[in-house]
């Protein structure tokens, strides 16, 4: 195999976490690199995310991952309580980057952020913000790009990294379908309690909940509500209902909803799920992250996926003469293990709804030692 020898200019749509770790990749290997992000600053919605051991084996490799460590908080098992609030189960998770470092971590979305977008920045990535695509047209050797301020880029590569409502997919030509599961995942920052230092998870009569540390100081809580509509509830609502929503789970549950009702930072989001079929890319447009496979969030990997996208992306387009021919590798490369996710995930989503617990937990475990298998 050769390596791609023609201009190395990549245009990435979103500064979320799969186009960050995609552009610092590139620029690691000589690709230059401009990003447009629609949103008009840095600020990003959601207050944490756990990030398992892929996500930072990947993020290991690009030299993030202490950084992470050192601003977040690391563990390395979950606990999980049974309705009547009694410990079912301590599982312990493999440390992919050491034994003596932690399997996995959580960390603000802010701060996870700020990590990606120093590194891409220091590696000369270019972000604009309030600014998207408007049109792509695939030309012989570059992509002809429109952007929202009426500029025009032409460039070798298009990484489509914007999400699971990705406009870039649909501007591909690239078709998929949003999945809603009944269920409303709630997130709430709160003051870390003094058992908090790894993640719980407590199944519920009807709901299922849980607590994951974020620092010394902070955690957040999350719920995941069942058999619901999706639909906007007015902010005046959130803190209320999350309480009322917490106030049956027994034991140290019990003491999630003063938390909460103590924190002015809550949010509720639908659990929405994708996978495209077929292929990725267009020519030299791909999508990557959320935008090409969105798992429901009780995996907690699709941040994982898309750092591992990101620098697999990277990797291939290294390795082979042409973009398309990198591209092809790299959607070979992704599909299994990214649809196998997805589809656990929905089954997971399932079980919740049905009170199988422990089944649940079987295979989220199951489905966590498959993804420690190299990306
Ligand atoms: C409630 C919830 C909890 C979750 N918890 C976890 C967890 O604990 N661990 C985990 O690993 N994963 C978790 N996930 C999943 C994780 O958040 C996503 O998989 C991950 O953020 C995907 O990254 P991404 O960069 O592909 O997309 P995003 O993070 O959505 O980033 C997309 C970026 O593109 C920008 N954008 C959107 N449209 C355009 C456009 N038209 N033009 C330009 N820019 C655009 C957006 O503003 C954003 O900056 C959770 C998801 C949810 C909903």
């Amino acid at each position: 195999m050769d390596n791609y020898r023609g201009v190395r200019t990549a245009l990435i749509v979103g500064a979320g976490v799969a186009g960050l770790t995609a552009a610092t990749a590139l620029a690691r290997e000589g690709w230059q690199v401009e990003i447009v992000e629609v949103s008009p600053s840095r600020a990003t919605s959601g207050w944490g995310l756990c990030l398992t051991g892929p996500s930072l084996r990947a993020l290991a490799q690009l030299g993030l991952a202490e950084a992470c460590l050192a601003e977040g908080h690391g563990m390395s098992e979950i606990t999980h309580v049974d309705v009547d609030g009694e410990t079912a189960d301590r599982v312990p998770l493999r440390r992919l980057i050491g034994a003596r470092r932690p399997a996995m971590v959580g960390i603000a979305r802010p701060v996870l952020h700020r990590i990606l977008h120093t590194e891409a920045e220091r590696c000369g990535v270019v972000v604009h913000h309030g600014l998207t695509v408007t049109a792509v047209d695939q030309e012989a050797e570059l992509v002809r790009v429109l952007l929202s301020d009426e500029t025009e880029r032409q460039a070798a590569l298009v990484v489509g990294a914007d999400g699971i409502r990705s406009s870039a997919r649909g501007l591909l030509g690239l078709r998929t379908s949003l999945d809603y599961h009944g269920q409303m995942v709630w997130r709430a920052l709160v003051r870390r309690p003094s058992w908090g230092t790894g993640i719980h998870h407590f199944a519920g009569k009807a709901h299922t909940a849980g607590l994951v540390p974020l620092s010394a100081s902070q955690a957040y809580v999350f719920l995941t509500e069942n058999g619901v509509e999706q639909g906007i509830l007015p902010d005046a609502e959130l803190v209320p209902r999350l309480a009322r929503l917490l106030d049956p789970f027994p034991g140290r549950a019990a003491e999630l909803a003063p938390l909460v009702s103590a924190s002015g930072s809550v949010v509720r989001r639908p659990v929405r799920t994708h996978f495209l079929q077929g292929d990725w890319n267009r020519g030299s447009g791909v999508v990557i992250g959320d935008a090409a496979h969105a798992p429901a969030p009780q995996m907690a990997s699709g941040a994982a996926l898309a750092i591992e996208d990101g620098l697999v992306l990277a990797q291939e387009l290294g390795r082979h003469e042409s973009v398309g021919t990198g591209l092809k590798a790299f959607v070979r490369r992704r599909t299994q293990q990214c649809r196998t996710l997805v589809e656990t995930s929905v089954a997971i989503a399932g079980l919740e709804q049905v009170q199988r617990h422990s089944e649940a937990h079987r295979l989220a475990d199951a489905c966590h030692r498959l993804m420690a298998e190299p990306a």
